[in-house]
């Protein structure tokens, strides 16, 4: 077949990987470069908190996350990346003044799934012997299964792969004003193709009903003074923070939740809020540099659930809002074998 894709920021890339695989040919439009800097996908931390998510979660998420942490070393080999993908388990730790709270969350995702009871406690000396580093600290969990995926690379390599592939052609800065059965129109043009696919994100806002942003704000640092191996949440009553280790000490720091389609700079507060958290769990990041802060939007659908609906010779996939890393792999197999393109 050969198939249009409207939108290649995390979903469209992850589609269009699938149906290579499969033998199509494809045509992708996005009115971004092929390098997608304006994607939540490329703001993201790549966090795939199958547990952690579960809180405020549903168990789809889970079975979905589950199903996607399988399906992501495949995906990251095809485009050349497989050490872009963790899977050592994560941390999650608390000040003791809030250790009721982290008691708290554990005890509501052993309510919510079976596998949560491999999730263990960590006194002190069990917690040092997994991250020496986070000696401040003298309780934590530890969440087995959890991992991350190095969302930059998967962007970058993922564009590379996709540009140079016989099978694609790649219309860039292309803003796609409309997406019907089986055509994708921009200026004033629709072109025809046998199936065609929306993964615009939350540029889809116009055809989807109820499509939201919410807003999330993320640091990059460089901490040469901290060695901290594992995706790692400090739980807060105010806010949650995540640090998440990549190669050379840089970390990405994690992420403010705010119901607005705003993308303009980080606010004095959630940067405030944001790196106290970070320096109060481990102080070797008072010395850490800023090299980059993001701000972006996860396109979100009322019940903050992802959606696949199908119409005549066109699937439209949507609202993965905070779970796009932990869930992209699974749903796009369930969008492709759920019924059309078996
Ligand atoms: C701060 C932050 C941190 C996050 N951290 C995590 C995490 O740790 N783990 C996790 O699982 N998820 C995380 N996410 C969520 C994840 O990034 C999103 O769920 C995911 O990117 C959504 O994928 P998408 O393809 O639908 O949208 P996007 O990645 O935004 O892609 C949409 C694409 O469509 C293009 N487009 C839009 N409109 C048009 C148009 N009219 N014409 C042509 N092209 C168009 C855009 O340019 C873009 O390339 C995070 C998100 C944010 C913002």
């Amino acid at each position: 077949m050969h198939i249009g894709i409207a939108g290649v920021g995390l979903v469209g890339r992850v589609l269009a990987l699938n149906l290579l695989r499969q033998g199509h040919t494809l045509t992708l439009f996005d009115e971004d470069t092929a390098y997608g800097d304006n994607a939540a996908g490329m703001t993201a931390a790549g966090m795939l908190a199958v547990f952690a998510e579960l809180e405020t979660a549903e168990s789809v998420i889970f079975e979905h996350g589950k199903r996607s942490i399988a399906l992501w070393p495949d995906l990251l080999e095809q485009i050349g990346i497989a050490d872009a993908y963790q899977q050592e388990g994560s941390i999650i730790t608390a000040h003791p003044q809030d250790y009721s709270e982290l008691d708290h969350f554990i005890e509501t995702l052993k309510a919510k799934v079976d596998e949560a009871s491999e999730i263990e406690l960590l006194d002190k000396k069990a917690l040092m012997q997994l991250e020496p580093d986070m000696e401040q600290h003298a309780k934590a969990f530890f969440i087995p299964h959890e991992g991350q995926v190095d969302a930059q690379r998967f962007m970058k390599a993922s564009s590379d792969y996709l540009l140079s592939h016989p099978k694609v052609t790649w219309h860039q800065k292309i803003k796609v004003d409309e997406i019907k059965e089986g055509q994708i129109c921009f200026a004033g043009v629709c072109e025809p193709f046998d199936w065609v696919f929306d993964t615009r994100g939350l540029g889809a806002s116009e055809q989807i009903e109820n499509l939201r942003g919410v807003r999330g704000e993320v640091f990059w640092l460089d901490a040469p003074e901290v060695n901290i191996t594992r995706p790692t949440r400090m739980l807060h009553p105010r806010y949650k923070i995540y640090i998440v280790p990549r190669p050379n000490n840089r970390y990405i720091i994690g992420a403010t939740e705010i119901e607005s389609e705003d993308k303009s700079p980080m606010s004095v507060r959630s940067s405030l809020e944001l790196l106290s958290a970070v320096y109060s769990m481990h102080s070797g990041f008072a010395e850490a540099r800023i090299v980059n802060m993001v701000t972006n939007c996860r396109p979100t659908l009322k019940d903050n659930l992802p959606a696949i609906t199908q119409e005549k010779k066109l699937t439209r996939i949507n609202g993965l809002y905070r779970h796009g890393y932990l869930l992209a792999p699974a749903v796009v197999e369930e969008a492709l074998h759920g019924g059309i393109l078996k």
